[in-house]
């Protein structure tokens, strides 16, 4: 059985600014991924950062390789898993492959214009989470964008949708840029070696893999870790769709006033419509993003932009009412999961083993905030690791 060592005492152990004094303060000795108090919620966002809010990219020279806990992934649910062990006094690395943090939650800037491109929104329907939105709210990262009668609240990022992760990785240890290619688990040591295209090898005792799920499968198996059958052919079966994205900039606000610029459509080409303008994400120059549908996505995956994006466009004129001044076109070969793990994390205690991420606990941003969260939770949870 695994055991964990909240609140490190080993000199060496990157200390976070005040939470670790706050847990003193607050009389509590346990972990805290979902604070249920007022006392306990001052710990999940009050840690010190760097006062830019920008990830922390270590010296070459002097970056450590062995930690507490490794997280593949800077999206939403590897950041939220690793600030709550880096809370918890785990020397902790966030490992990533793209050039920003964020992952899906993802802002992007053409021709002036401003671009949320992957998630658009967020709901905060559990409680759990709800107390991390409402700190980010406080502190203005996120804030309601649109109300519907059907699913509640629409949250946005402020600015944009990477702003919360930006905001959470200043508080950690983050490499981008590093495309992990293998992890494998060394019986001996009680280590997991994390292996970068750039061949530095990383070790730590506790891994959490937050990837879309065939991704994190592939690095497990090139290292030839053996997951159990039941839940390899349970986490096998987890899919995903895809989706294309058009980001036009326009030269006019659109004619979406209705939802403050966010309109959800059935059949056809098009599956959503956001203006970056009114929500708040382009102030300067108007644009929107444009979703396509699954069928229209799988229909046309390989074809060029040149012949795909118009046909979205066209789809999309009667909503925008604006003339489209350029457009550029982007793929995501993971939107959202089709089907879900039967917990919200994979857990392996014996070998410190996490798989998180939206393929395991529903979907979206909420439920992958939602499974990093149980899987801090449940690596941690089991006690003192030696
Ligand atoms: C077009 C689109 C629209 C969406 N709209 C919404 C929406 O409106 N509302 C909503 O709630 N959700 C939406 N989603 C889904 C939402 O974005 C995701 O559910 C959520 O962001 C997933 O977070 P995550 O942390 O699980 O994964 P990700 O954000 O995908 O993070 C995983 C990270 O792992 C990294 N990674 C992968 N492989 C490696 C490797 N080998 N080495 C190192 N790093 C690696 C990736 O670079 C990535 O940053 C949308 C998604 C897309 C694509």
């Amino acid at each position: 059985m695994h055991r964990f060592f909240y609140l490190h005492t080993n000199a060496s152990t990157p200390r976070v600014g005040t939470s670790n004094r706050l847990f003193t303060e607050c009389g509590t000795s346990g972990f805290l991924p979902f604070p249920n108090s007022t006392c306990e919620r001052h710990l999940i966002d009050r840690a010190g950062r760097s006062s830019s809010g920008v990830h922390h990219v270590p010296d070459k020279a002097n970056e450590q390789t062995e930690f507490d806990c490794i997280v593949v992934g800077a999206g939403i649910s590897g950041l939220l898993a690793a600030t709550v062990m880096t809370r918890a006094g785990a020397r902790t690395c966030v490992l990533d492959k793209g050039r920003g943090v964020g992952g899906r939650m993802a802002t992007r800037r053409r021709d002036r214009a401003v671009f949320d491109h992957g998630a658009q929104f967020f709901t905060a329907r559990d409680e759990r989470f709800l107390l991390w939105v409402d700190d980010w709210q406080e502190l203005g990262l996120v804030e309601p964008w649109y109300d519907s009668p059907h699913s509640g609240v629409h949250y946005r990022g402020v600015p944009g949708m990477t702003g919360v992760a930006k905001y959470l990785a200043g508080e950690l240890d983050v490499r981008t840029e590093s495309t992990v290619t293998r992890v494998s688990y060394h019986e001996q040591g009680k280590r997991w070696h994390i292996e970068s295209a750039d061949s530095t090898i990383l070790t730590s005792a506790l891994l959490v893999l937050t990837a879309p799920v065939p991704q994190s499968l592939a690095l497990l198996k090139a290292g030839n870790f053996v997951t159990p059958e039941r839940e390899l052919e349970e986490l096998k079966s987890i899919g995903y769709h895809r989706c294309i994205a058009a980001l036009a900039v326009l030269d006019a606000s659109s004619a979406l006033t209705e939802c403050n610029g966010a309109l959800k459509l059935r059949g056809g080409p098009v599956q959503w419509i956001g203006d970056n303008y009114r929500k708040g994400v382009s102030p300067a120059v108007p644009s929107v993003t444009i979703h396509s549908t699954p069928a229209f996505t799988e229909e046309n995956w390989d074809v060029d932009d040149s012949v795909r994006l118009p046909k979205l466009l066209e789809a999309a004129t009667p909503y925008v009412q604006a003339n489209v001044v350029s457009c550029h076109g982007h793929r995501w070969g993971f939107s959202s999961p089709i089907g879900r793990f039967s917990s919200d994390a994979y857990i392996d205690p014996e070998r410190g083993l996490a798989i998180a991420g939206d393929g395991l606990a529903g979907g979206r941003v909420e439920g992958a905030a939602i499974s990093g969260l149980t899987a801090a939770s449940e690596l941690a949870g089991g006690g003192n690791h030696a």
